[in-house]
C-alpha cells in the first residue's frame, strides 16, 4: 500500500470541489508537488501514486534529487533563484515560478542559449507587500514584462506566481490572490499577450487560490506531512535559500 495515495486523492478532491465552487474545470488546475527536504524514494512513491509534477526551492538539492528520481517526473522551480545558479536551474527545471528581476530573466536567457533548453518563466510579485517576500512590486512589474519581451527569445514568460503572508485563516489569503489575477488581466490587456499560468496556493490557503483563478497550486505538507523545521532566513543577495 503506498502511503502517499490517501493524501494525494484527498487534496485532488479538495482542488475539485474549490474549482467546481468557482465554476472552473478541475482539469485546468495542475498539482505541483513541493517534494523539497524529501528524498528521492518519496518522488518515487509519489509517482507511483500518480503525481507527475514536482516542485523544488533549492537548485542544488534539485541538482542531487532529479538524476535519481524516476523520468517520469516533472521539475519546477518555486524557491528563490540566485543568477549564478541559473546555468544549473535551466537544465533541471521545465519552469522557473520564481524570476524576480529583468537581471534574472536575463541571465536565464543567455543560460538557456547555451544550454539549449527553453524553460517556461513565471514572475514573482510580492502583492502583500511584506518586507520578508520576495518578488517585485506591482509597480515594477510591467518595466520587467516590457524587458523581458524585448529581450528574451529562448524563454517563454508564461504567467505570475505570489505567495500570500504566513497566517493560519486561509480567508486572509484571497484578497492577495485576487491582486494577482487583476494583475495578470491588466497585464494581458496592456501586452496584448497571454499570461496563463497563475502559480498561488500552498497547504494552508489552496482551496481559496484554486477559487480566485490559480492554475498551479504549490502543496507540500498537505501531501508529504510536515517537514524537518529549519529557520527562515531573511532575503538577502548571498542566502542560498528559499523562503522555508
Ligand atoms: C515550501 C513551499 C510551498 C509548499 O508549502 P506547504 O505549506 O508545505 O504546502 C509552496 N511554495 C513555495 C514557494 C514553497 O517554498
Amino acid at each position: 500500500m503506498n502511503d502517499l495515495i490517501p493524501p494525494y486523492e484527498a487534496v485532488l478532491a479538495r482542488i475539485a470541489a474549490a474549482a467546481q465552487r468557482a465554476g472552473r474545470r478541475p482539469e485546468a488546475i495542475r498539482l505541483v508537488a513541493v517534494s523539497k527536504t524529501h528524498g528521492p524514494d518519496v518522488v518515487r512513491d509519489a509517482v507511483d501514486a500518480g503525481m507527475t509534477l514536482f516542485g523544488e526551492n533549492k537548485v542544488q538539492e534539485a541538482a542531487w534529487k532529479i538524476p535519481l528520481s524516476p523520468a517520469a517526473a516533472h521539475w519546477h522551480l518555486i524557491g528563490h533563484l540566485q543568477s549564478n545558479k541559473a546555468k544549473q536551474a535551466v537544465r533541471l527545471f521545465e519552469a522557473i515560478h520564481s524570476v524576480d528581476s529583468a537581471h534574472l530573466a536575463d541571465t536565464l536567457e543567455a543560460a538557456a542559449r547555451q544550454a539549449g533548453t527553453r524553460p517556461e518563466i513565471y514572475l514573482e510579485v510580492n502583492v502583500s507587500g511584506e518586507p520578508s517576500k520576495y518578488g517585485l512590486t506591482p509597480e515594477a512589474l510591467p518595466g520587467v514584462i516590457e524587458h523581458i519581451l524585448a529581450n528574451t527569445h529562448i524563454l517563454t514568460l508564461t504567467g505570475l506566481m505570489t505567495m500570500a503572508p504566513f497566517d493560519p485563516e486561509p480567508e486572509h489569503a484571497r484578497p492577495h490572490f485576487a491582486r494577482l489575477r487583476a494583475l495578470r488581466d491588466d497585464m494581458e490587456a496592456r501586452f496584448g499577450i497571454g499570461l496563463p499560468h497563475l502559480s498561488m496556493g500552498m497547504t494552508c490557503d489552496f482551496e481559496v487560490a484554486v477559487e480566485e483563478g490559480a492554475t498551479d497550486v504549490r502543496i507540500g505538507t498537505a501531501l508529504f506531512g510536515a517537514r524537518p523545521k529549519i529557520t527562515r532566513p531573511a532575503p538577502s543577495p548571498d542566502t542560498t535559500s528559499g523562503a522555508f
